[in-house]
């Protein structure tokens, strides 16, 4: 039986990315408040928010300073825009401080209120740039199988999933997109990492030449690949894949949605993946998911352009009412300087060692085929068989329910396509709290081997 709020929520609201079928029958897990990393459900339960909500309240849920932050600037000024010149105080000094993180050129920053439309935003510019270079047919916008870049009509095309594209008439055309880089999954028999980057980078080129270097604009891709299955691309993977892009005057755009702000112990993803790119989209750790608040960062040459358009077209035709969100803004101030007085990406990498070591172990479990991450992230993928690396029928749900039997034992973590299991805990989760993830996730582990064998899955 449900409870009346849970009846409630089926009757009236619309889930994003949940079944909507055995949801029926499930219901929500209603969270009512958080503390630290521990969230508490409407019958105050704990538990421990393994995947910082959705890979973005990297300060944990009780931050006052960020509450104090949002209402001053509430009750100064609610709302002003940044369109037809407008601005306000917060927008200018984020926008200031996030020029002199920026671990790529940047001239300009250009706020969204959500990863996708900082991705959108980059597509349109991409489209923008190649028009006003007078190189029309320069378009088409390359990204990873199993890359996760949102939900737009363009970012869901760039997004790599089949639950993105099927039924939605997408991706449209001009969306292309190019091996995953994991190597655990895709490489070939006895394919050493060196080699699997080596062939990636070698079918990327092959691509740009069937298609036509005058006609592929950008490559889009996560530091990470978050959402596809939180895998870890192989050391050296980028820089090959960045020498093809340059080879054909390809735009690099990192998406640092996940990555961004910490999440693998240095500010920007890009930095500890060997990536440099033209520039980066970020969203979620800006403001440590307390309001929605994005953006993308803009090098000179490309603000030039835009400049010189706006003089022939009348305006820079782009931009949302909620773009630089006063209050959004002012909380993302206060985040950063929280992460800079507190030290918390240097936390983030002197907790690593012991993050990883006990990800690592789990690969020790029967059902584990692999466990791998950097920083505070890490995926494991479930097998039937570790020699073969053989997975259940997806239909078996062997992953989701590791996701039920953590959350029974109060942890939240997530599952994502493949039987893969997601850990993406706040970066300020103490030594301790990373033990008692590890100990729960083991835990949801064995039920989830002994619920397999009760139920004869092969
Ligand atoms: N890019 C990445 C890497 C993401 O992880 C996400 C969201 N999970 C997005 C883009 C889309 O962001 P949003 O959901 O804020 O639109």
């Amino acid at each position: 039986m449900l409870s009346n709020l849970a009846a409630r929520d089926v009757e009236t609201l619309i889930h994003p990315y949940t079944n909507l079928e055995t949801f029926r029958e499930t219901g929500p897990l209603v969270i009512e408040r958080g503390h630290g990393v521990w969230v508490y459900d409407s019958d105050g339960r704990p538990y421990l928010e393994g995947m910082a909500g959705l890979w973005c309240t990297a300060l944990g849920y009780s931050n006052e300073e960020l509450v104090e932050a949002a209402s001053e600037q509430m009750a100064r000024l609610p709302f002003t825009h940044l369109f037809s010149g407008r601005s306000h105080d917060p927008a200018i000094e984020l926008a200031e401080i996030l020029k002199e993180l920026m671990p790529v050129p940047t001239s300009k920053i250009f706020f969204t209120s959500s990863g996708s439309e900082a991705n959108d935003t980059q597509v349109k510019l991409t489209w923008y740039m190649n028009n006003a270079l007078g190189r029309p047919r320069k378009k088409k916008i390359l990204s990873h199988i199993k890359g996760y870049h949102g939900v737009t009509v363009a970012t869901a095309s760039m997004t790599g999933l089949p639950a993105n594209h099927a039924d939605w008439d997408l991706p449209l055309p001009g969306f292309l997109h190019v091996g995953c880089p994991h190597h655990y999954r895709f490489a070939e028999a006895g394919e050493s990492e060196d080699a699997f980057t080596t062939r990636l980078a070698a079918e990327l080129e092959a691509l740009i030449l069937r298609e036509g270097p005058e006609t592929v604009a950008a490559f889009v891709a996560e530091p990470v690949l978050g959402a596809g299955g939180a895998i870890l691309p192989p050391a050296g993977y980028y820089a090959k894949i960045q020498a093809v892009l340059d080879r054909h005057d390809v735009r690099f755009i990192a998406d640092e949605v996940i990555c961004g702000f910490g999440r693998l112990g240095t500010w920007f993803g890009s930095e500890a993946m060997g990536m440099a790119p033209d520039s980066l989209s970020f969203a979620k750790a800006l403001t440590s998911g307390y309001l929605p608040l994005g953006g993308i960062s803009v090098d000179e040459p490309l603000y030039r352009l835009m400049v010189q358009q706006s003089a022939k077209l009348g305006t820079f035709g782009h931009g949302t009412t909620y773009s630089g969100h006063p209050v959004a803004c002012a909380v993302a101030l206060k985040t950063i300087a929280i992460y800079k007085r507190d030290r918390i990406i240097e936390g983030v990498a002197e907790k690593a060692p012991q993050f990883q070591a006990r990800l690592s172990a789990l690969a020790d479990h029967p059902l584990v085929g692999e466990a791998r991450g950097i920083g505070l992230i890490g995926g494991i993928e479930l097998v039937a068989d570790k020699a073969s690396r053989r997975q259940y029928e997806p239909k078996a749900g062997v992953a989701a329910r590791v996701v039920a039997f953590a959350q029974a034992e109060g942890l939240i973590v997530r599952f994502l396509a493949g039987d893969r299991v997601a850990v993406c805990p706040p970066l300020v989760i103490a030594p301790s709290e990373i033990d008692t993830l590890f100990d729960r996730l083991g835990r949801a582990l064995d039920r989830t081997e002994a619920w397999i064998a009760e139920q004869g899955l092969q």
